[in-house]
């Protein structure tokens, strides 16, 4: 399983020190509460689930396409791969 880590961003430019809470709201929006410190605020962002499976990385199918393609390349190469 693949992972991307959310980019938090304060106005400022700043990443935040502190994540102070994660939520959900009622109209299905994640939510995360932020602390910056170098403005000495409490920020927070919003993504609906749209924009959460657009920021989601893909599919581990692709790492098991790889996988494949690599075990034929060690067999093109005489080196059995354990199944
Ligand atoms: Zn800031």
């Amino acid at each position: 399983m693949d992972y991307r880590a959310m980019q938090l961003d304060c106005y400022c430019g700043q990443a935040p020190d502190r994540i102070l809470e994660v939520g959900f709201t009622s109209d299905r929006h994640l939510v995360v509460h932020f602390w910056c410190s170098s403005c000495s605020r409490v920020l927070f962002i919003s993504r609906s689930l749209d924009e959460c499976t657009q920021a989601c990385p893909p599919a581990a199918a692709k790492a098991g396409a790889q996988s494949a393609e690599d075990a034929r390349f060690l067999q093109s190469i005489g080196i059995a791969t354990p199944e």
